[in-house]
């Protein structure tokens, strides 16, 4: 009799179980004393493979050890690299195939107001809910001043580097930044992964399509429907070795960074978490529960059970935009989301809809005016929010990308942005948690334009 399979969300998530434990072991148990007694005085420059005499008694074992470490990192990085390579590529045909075969313009008008509408509603909900939690817990209060001036001294070098890199974000102001949106060059902004242009790109290429007649356009529509369904066959030849991978960067990250960099802000990463969580298991589930019909309604069960693979890549890769593919394969087959829906909406969902980036910069903004002790008033925390919800759009989807723009949200509203240090400390484990509920509002978008048509869960 065959063994009955483990779904893939398990497996990932028992990685992920495993790769937490084997981190956290690792981290408490493998002690500069260990490295020693297998002759290596110098664990840093022996793991970077710098000579260094105080490593000449490094033994066999030490090796192996270097060897599994490195091996490691390879497999790990190896997925990101795999999910990066196909992220351009998916934003650029999945949208334009999206935008053409939605047929006429009175549809993309329709179809696209709806998301939009539906990313505008779920961004005003993540930063009220955001400046209630903020004003209301204060996280801020609660830490020292002694804390703060330790965590300042640890992590102000990196802080002084964002702030200088949002300084030039700064100088281009609103009109340049919308301004950017449009490539002068379309191939320059593929090259360049620059999302938003791509975004652009896709779009405008598909609204040309549809003001073709329909043989015209019937070959390059029928390219980009081939090339979109290849790339979610790579994708899910990518997911065979996803639990090994989430395995691999999990353990990894927990074995450097161990757990104890939270304690010192514990208040305000609880905050931000709870916030989150709010919007993941309370919000989301009733605005879908009631924009899906009776008969095929989508329970947090389903939605839950469906999403699993992809929010657990985005826990352990921290990027929005190289879960996409992976976003994508589970709202059409995990959420049985019709793919014109899915490719219309996830490439621009990665884009634009970032909530949980949203609620993060809110209540890290207030986390810090409470710290330095600056008053806000009822008119300032609305610009934060307001600041906040702009910032969120032109964040992109990658690696602790909020961080960099926080330093203009702090501005706004005269709070120090050397503070950045602070959040820096634990942005890390915050950034994979918003990074699961920014990939969670693209779908659930899906799932509200769908259920709106009346077109959940049809196979067409
Ligand atoms: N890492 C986040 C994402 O990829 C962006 C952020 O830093 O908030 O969605």
């Amino acid at each position: 009799m065959p063994r009955p399979r483990l779904a893939l969300h398990w497996k990932v998530l028992i990685a992920l179980a495993l790769g937490v434990t084997a981190g956290a072991l690792v981290h408490e148990l493998w002690t500069p004393q260990v490295w020693e007694s297998l002759g290596v005085k110098d664990p840093a420059a022996f793991l970077a493979h710098k000579a260094s005499d105080q490593n000449a008694a490094a033994g066999v074992l030490a090796e192996g050890v270097r060897f599994v470490r490195a091996a490691t990192e390879f497999i790990g990085q190896l997925f990101l690299r795999c999910l990066r390579f196909i992220a351009v590529p998916v934003v650029l045909f999945s949208l334009v195939l999206a935008v053409a075969q939605v047929g006429d313009l009175r549809t993309i008008g329709r179809v696209g107001g709806k998301t939009l509408l539906c990313f505008a509603f779920t961004l005003a909900c993540a930063v009220a809910i955001a400046v209630a939690l903020g004003a209301l817990v204060a996280p801020g209060s609660l830490v020292t001043p002694e804390a703060r001036d330790k965590i300042i001294a640890e992590y102000g070098n990196r802080a002084t580097e964002v702030v200088s890199n949002a300084a030039q974000v700064r100088e281009q102001g609103v009109f340049g930044y919308l301004l950017n949106i449009v490539p002068t060059n379309p191939f320059s902004a593929i090259a360049n992964a620059q999302m938003l242009q791509v975004v652009a790109t896709a779009f405008l290429l598909g609204v040309g399509l549809t003001l073709l007649p329909r043989e015209k356009a019937a070959p390059v529509v029928g390219v980009c429907e081939a090339i979109t369904e290849a790339i979610m066959k790579v994708v899910e030849l990518f997911m065979l070795a996803a639990p090994l991978a989430v395995f691999c960067l999990i353990s990894q990250f927990v074995s450097n960074v161990g757990l104890g960099a939270l304690w010192s802000v514990l208040a305000f990463a609880a905050c931000v978490v709870g916030g989150l969580g709010l919007i993941l298991f309370l919000e989301y589930p009733l605005l879908m529960y009631f924009t899906t019909r009776a008969g095929n309604r989508m329970t947090p069960a389903r939605f839950f059970r469906g999403m699993a693979p992809a929010m657990t890549v985005a826990f352990s890769s921290s990027s929005s935009s190289a879960t996409l593919p992976v976003t994508i394969q589970c709202a059409r087959d995990g959420l049985k989301v019709p793919p014109d829906i899915v490719n219309f909406v996830c490439p621009m969902g990665t884009t634009l809809n970032m909530d949980g980036t949203a609620l993060f910069q809110v209540i890290s903004v207030l986390f810090l005016a409470q710290l330095y002790g600056v008053e806000l008033t009822l008119a300032q925390h609305i610009t934060v929010g307001l600041m906040a919800a702009v910032v969120s759009v032109g964040v992109p989807g990658l690696p602790s990308a909020s961080i960099i723009m926080m330093a203009i949200v702090l501005d706004s509203v005269g709070v120090p942005t050397q503070g950045v240090a602070i959040i820096l400390a634990v942005d890390r484990v915050l950034d994979m948690c918003r990074t699961i509920v920014n990939v969670a509002g693209d779908t659930t978008a899906c799932v509200v334009v769908a259920g709106s048509e009346g077109r959940l869960g049809k196979d067409e």
